[in-house]
């Protein structure tokens, strides 16, 4: 029987589903996970089908699919499962949890194939030489043969006749004996032209209106873009950017578009070491797991440097061996670079490739890869956050490295953490989790500790090879010495300067990008705010303007006070631009580049940049956060960390945690090569726990005091959080509501679960929204999950919009 109606989650900040009529034509060939074009209010809208079912609710008007745009469903039903589980979970829209998994809708042209397997082509002979016992009908097999005899290759489009009817062709696919494959067009284009905002001069009021549009763009929103996709974005001519181009205002260059052409690649040789006796040991217990063929989760915990990767590389060898397919997540972008490079060069030739995802990617390259692995051309997947959703099939592995990082976390909805869903993913498909860390979460720890998680331990360094000096320079000191206040302390002035006397090479990091984060008044002490959030806003020197880092809005450098008129504006707090400048003007001869969000933004950018570090080029490298973890320099001998202390100051519970991680990761960049290293901690607060563990390097001494306060505190791992935000562009609505939910909140409070609030959030205003906060705690989730979706039912009730609560499971941060 078929199915006549289908249950779509459409892209629409709802927490349902909508039900579709499913066209006489078109029955028996849609299956879950395909998107379709559906009529939704006076729109049209892509969406997903995540179930098929016999009965529409009764009383509704039910409408009928335009257009089915998948064959081969683009989701498989695992897939389709674990959107499901995440929407539950994570009180999440259940249509933006699917367009989070589903590839950027492009203009590319995608062409449908019926490709023969070998267990096919063989198939179809026998059939032919009449030696074949079968089931299937005559026109079935005659089929096969047809298709063998165009080479094994049969393209089929919405204008192409099938020659068969889908349900066969299903069939034929089940049975193994071809695949149906979508593939990108345009392949004959190698190349495309990317275009970037350049010039950092032009003022704002000289530009025209389109001219505008395009520096925000390229600038703000976007980044680099491809011309095409520029010219579609931005509603303009090709003439106007030829033109901008002459002028300087923009800068292009070729980019190849398919990323096995990658030019980083060349001249790359694999490191071929054999794995030592404890990366050894690690990898045998992993593959004991891979023999039991069955979920399970494991922690390896190995210090900075022991050869994590090495042990990754081996395992998804493993699994490829075993036929099975692999994950493999980092947490930032500039990571995929070195482990996707390792994994082409071990991969890419012997199986069938490797493909990599994360947002620096073009939509249109970001398509490609992701259809790459969904036919079954890519085994290996290496990505940021969201690669958690790639569509590979037969599952065998999935490897979270530096599983305690909050890039993890997405902080949009579907706030789901990478990191959890990738373990969950793993248990529906029976695969293996693999988490890698030096500093693994409390969470994750605590797992580990009470045998929830099998721990693997690498403690020592690859060869020997000690763990850098840590030094703490306490900025007290300094400034009693040197009576400045300067990012660089004498202590890190003079270890620079024997760095470059010697040739080797420094990291310099700090934890913000821009100029200066804050705009004073001297005169009234107000600071410049931005106008959607209550947050300071960051002076960006080489662009001339505030920007606001939470919602992109930008203002004119004020040359008097806004409140006061008063001409006593300065600016305060350094950030990644101020240190840069800072670094060239104490250190003239030294060859010196910046990496951060401001200065990378497409793939090619992080390549150059990291290349020339990684080659020799570059003497000192300044960064932000992203450079802190996972990169394995081998001359690099020192590492300076400018304000260690600033994020311990903030509202969190998890402010010592991360400190000790950022500086431990930090400190691990040091020292990896023959030269040993020496890491530089400023600080004003010397004495704090998490630095004095992170001097010693010392993950189990922090972990055990920290636990102990999370006990006591009543935090996780010994409790569940939920924090529940209601917002809205009006105060009143977000008072009267956050009110309203109280009233349901509020009877509950003390029953197995606490709950405070509401409160105003500490970010109080967040893009033009004024928010209020509950905070839920339990120490059972399945009591918040249970309070929570009764809220949702309450608010429904109460006509509460939907976009107005929103719901952070887990969360990292409570701002
Ligand atoms: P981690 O991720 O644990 O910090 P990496 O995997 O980056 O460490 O490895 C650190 C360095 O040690 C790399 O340069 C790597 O090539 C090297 N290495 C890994 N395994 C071995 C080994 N068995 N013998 C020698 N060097 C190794
Ligand atoms: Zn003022
Ligand atoms: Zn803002």
């Amino acid at each position: 029987m078929t199915d006549s109606f289908c249950n779509v989650a459409l892209p629409v900040p709802l927490r349902t589903t909508f039900t579709y009529g499913v066209p006489e034509a078109t029955r028996g060939q849609l299956q879950a996970g395909s998107r379709v074009l559906v009529p939704f209010r006076k729109k049209t809208l892509v969406g997903v089908v995540v179930e098929m079912t016999s009965a529409a609710p009764e009383g509704t008007q039910i409408r009928e699919i335009s257009k089915v745009l998948d064959l081969v469903p683009a989701l498989s039903p695992k897939l389709i499962e674990l959107g499901q589980w995440i929407a539950g979970y994570y009180l999440a829209p259940v249509g933006e949890v699917f367009r989070a998994m589903l590839p950027p809708v492009t203009e590319i042209a995608l062409k449908r194939q019926v490709v023969l397997t070998e267990a096919g082509k063989t198939f179809a002979k026998q059939w032919k030489e009449g030696s074949a016992l079968t089931d299937l009908s005559g026109a079935e097999a005659e089929f096969l043969w047809k298709v063998l005899e165009k080479k094994g290759e049969l393209a089929i489009g919405p204008g192409s006749k099938l020659g068969t009817t889908p349900e066969s062709l299903q069939r034929l696919q089940r049975r193994g004996y071809l695949e149906i494959r979508e593939i990108v067009q345009g392949r004959k284009r190698k190349t495309q032209k990317v275009v970037a905002w350049k010039s950092a001069n032009a003022a704002a009021e000289e530009l025209g209106e389109k001219e505008k549009r395009i520096r925000e763009l390229l600038q703000t929103e976007r980044g680099p873009l491809p011309l095409p996709q520029l010219l579609k974005l931005a509603k303009i001519s090709r003439a106007l950017i030829e033109r901008m181009l002459r002028d300087g205002l923009l800068e292009s260059w070729e980019e190849s578009i398919d990323p096995a052409e990658d030019p980083f690649d060349s001249g790359y040789e694999l490191p071929g070491h054999t794995l030592n006796e404890t990366q050894e040991r690690a990898f045998n217990a992993i593959r004991a797991r891979f023999e039991l063929g069955e979920f399970g989760v494991q922690l390896l915990h190995g210090v900075t440097g022991s050869g994590k990767t090495e042990v990754y590389l081996r395992s998804v060898q493993d699994t490829l061996a075993r036929g099975k397919t692999a994950l493999v997540l980092v947490p930032e972008i500039a990571l995929t670079l070195w482990i996707g490079r390792q994994c082409r060069a071990w991969f890419g030739a012997r199986f069938e490739g490797v493909a990599v995802l994360h947002s620096a990617l073009s939509d249109v390259e970001r398509a490609r890869e992701w259809w790459r692995v969904r036919n079954g051309q890519a085994r290996v997947v290496v990505g940021t956050r969201s690669a958690v959703f790639a569509p590979l099939e037969n599952l065998g592995l999935v490897i979270v490295d530096e599983e305690q990082e909050g890039s993890y976390k997405q902080e949009e909805t579907p706030r789901y953490h990478g990191r959890d869903v990738a373990i969950v993913r793993a248990k529906l498909e029976n695969a293996a989790a693999l988490l890698g860390s030096a500093t693994p979460s409390l969470e994750t720890y605590h797992n580990a500790a009470n045998g929830k998680y099998e721990l693997l331990t690498m403690a020592a360094r690859v060869e020997n090879r000690s763990l850098a000096a840590v030094e703490i320079v306490d900025l007290r000191q300094d400034f009693q010495q040197t009576h400045k206040t300067s990012p660089i302390s004498k202590v890190l002035h003079d270890a620079i300067a024997e760095c470059l006397s010697f040739q080797t090479q420094a990291l310099v990091l700090i934890n913000r990008r821009g100029y200066s984060w804050s705009v004073l008044c001297r005169s009234c002490g107000a600071s410049v705010q931005c106008a959607n959030c209550s947050i300071s806003m960051t002076y960006h020197k080489s662009r001339n303007r505030l920007e606001c880092h939470y919602c992109g809005s930008i203002q004119m450098v004020p040359k008097v006070c806004p409140k006061c008129d008063s001409k006593y504006v300065y600016f305060f707090g350094e950030g990644s631009e101020h240190l840069e400048e800072l670094l060239r003007k104490e250190f003239p001869g030294a060859r010196i580049a910046r990496l951060d969000r401001d200065t990378a933004r497409t793939k090619r950018q992080y390549q150059e940049t990291l290349g020339a570090f990684a080659g020799g080029a570059l003497d000192i490298l300044v960064g932000t956060q992203m450079l802190a973890k996972g990169h394995d320099f081998q001359r690099v001998t020192l590492v300076g960390v400018v304000s260690a202390d600033s994020s311990l100051s903030l509202p969190d519970f998890r402010a010592a945690e991360r400190t000790f991680q950022l500086l431990t990761q930090v400190a691990g960049r040091a020292g990896r090569g023959d030269l040993p290293g020496r890491v530089l901690i400023q600080t004003y607060y010397p004495e704090h726990y998490a630095i004095q563990d992170a001097v010693r390097q010392d993950y189990l001494a922090f972990y055990e005091r920290e636990l102990h306060f999370r006990r006591m505190m009543a935090y996780p791992p010994f409790t569940s959080l939920a924090n529940v935000i209601v917002r809205d562009a009006k105060l009143e609505n977000a008072i009267r509501w956050s009110r309203r939910l109280s009233e349901y909140f509020s009877p509950q409070d003390g029953k197995g679960v606490r709950i405070l609030g509401p409160a105003s959030a500490p970010l109080a205003r967040l893009k033009k929204e004024h928010r209020y906060q509950f905070l839920l705690k339990s120490p059972k989730r399945s009591v918040l999950t249970k309070l929570l979706s009764g809220a949702m039912a309450f608010c429904e009730k109460e006509e509460i919009p939907q976009t107005a609560v929103v719901v952070d499971m887990d969360p990292l941060s409570l701002m």
